[in-house]
């Protein structure tokens, strides 16, 4: 009789956790974002593309969370120029 593996086999396997509403910056899959740690650090791991990155936590936290309302977008601010001037004739 053998046991197979059940003696010595300590796999550490890290804790991945799915971000609930989490939406990867890479492929825009939702729920496909989990968290774990390695090594102290913190890790995002998109399961559905395969997008990897470290979570800094303590440079900006709110970058864990959905962009939301921190990047507003100023587009509409920018109108061309426009000189419009009645060509003077001076004679
Ligand atoms: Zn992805």
């Amino acid at each position: 009789m053998v046991d197979q593996e059940n003696s010595g086999g300590h796999s550490k396997k890290p804790k991945k956790r799915f971000i609930a509403g989490a939406v990867c910056p890479r492929c825009s899959e939702m729920d496909r974002i989990v968290n774990y740690q390695e090594d102290g650090k913190n890790y995002r791991e998109c399961v559905s593309c395969g997008f990897k990155d470290e979570i800094r936590l303590q440079s900006n936290p709110s970058e864990l969370l959905t962009r939301v309302s921190t990047g507003q977008r100023k587009e509409a601010g920018e109108e061309p120029v426009k000189f419009i001037q009645p060509i003077k004739k001076n004679k």
